[in-house]
């Protein structure tokens, strides 16, 4: 085979540290808390119910600092590692799941940069802080534990799920666990805590981990073609591969396999999956 410098190597762990897509360590500010060893057996997604990620991570980081996580990830897909993947994180509390209480020392903590719950304000939606959030960015759900009250959530986007998706995928393959080890912090401390909530879809997210495309598609992993000549749609990621058919501008994409530069992405016509291949992601636009 050819110059393969395109290539995209996957996420993984080593030596308890993520090593990101680019080979390298991803960015490490130690958390102030963190426990004993472990052996994680589950990955738990929270939401920070916060602004930017690296204000949450300074957070942690400091003495005030009551909670910490594995990872966080910004909205747009940045990933910051606070604890070692063999130790325990304080995201967890009071917890039980399959039979075991206190998932700290059974489990990662992947905290995503979001607002969460909204609340409605005389503008459109404040977050609780009262930063006002745009009518762009909620989801109008209910909680599966308050199912008879829909309420407002920020929206997850399309690179912080993807981002997420990489790192859930590289802890399953270090720890030999399956989709299923994802759980959110409402499934393990149901009456005290709401987040992942609605505006995440578990289901979903689980599909894409497992890399099953169909049933497994990510509602917010459409992108549409902004590339006014049209796209190549490639059999490999990168421009030395032969191209598969001219995605025309303005035509939708499914993600089927998260990555930058280069996605595999399957065309999508009025409701059916086309032809499928790596595309650049520079030419696709979240919508
Ligand atoms: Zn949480």
């Amino acid at each position: 085979m050819g110059a393969c410098w395109h290539r995209r190597t996957s996420m993984r762990i080593d030596t308890h540290r993520l090593i990101g897509n680019d080979g390298a360590p991803v960015t490490f500010l130690k958390a102030a808390h963190s426990g004993g060893q472990i052996i994680p057996r589950f990955v738990v997604i929270h939401y920070t119910a916060g602004g930017s990620a690296e204000a949450t991570a300074r957070y942690f980081a400091s003495d005030a600092a009551r909670a910490s996580a594995h990872f966080i990830i910004s909205r747009d897909g940045a990933v910051i590692q606070q604890v070692p993947t063999d130790s325990a994180a304080w995201h967890a509390g009071k917890s039980s799941w399959q039979g075991l209480s206190g998932l700290n020392a059974h489990s990662i903590g992947i905290e995503l940069a979001n607002w969460g719950k909204l609340s409605r304000s005389p503008g459109g939606y404040a977050s609780h802080t009262g930063t006002p959030v745009p009518a762009s960015r909620v989801v109008l759900a209910a909680h599966r534990n308050a199912p008879d009250r829909e309420e407002a959530w920020e929206r997850f986007d399309a690179p912080q799920l993807a981002a997420a998706a990489e790192v859930a995928t590289a802890l399953l393959t270090a720890y030999g666990l399956t989709e299923d080890a994802i759980i959110g912090h409402d499934d393990i401390a149901p009456g005290r805590k709401i987040d992942p909530g609605p505006a995440f879809d578990m289901r979903a997210f689980r599909g894409a981990v497992a890399g099953r495309g169909e049933d497994g598609e990510l509602a917010q992993d459409i992108r549409v073609v902004t590339a006014p000549a049209g796209l190549n749609l490639r059999t490999g990621p990168g421009i030395d591969f032969a191209p598969v058919a001219l995605m025309p501008d303005g035509m939708r994409v499914r993600v089927v396999a998260p990555g930058a530069p280069w996605a595999f992405v399957a065309a999508r016509e009025h409701g059916y999956d086309g032809p499928s291949g790596y595309a650049h992601t520079a030419w696709l636009r979240v919508i």
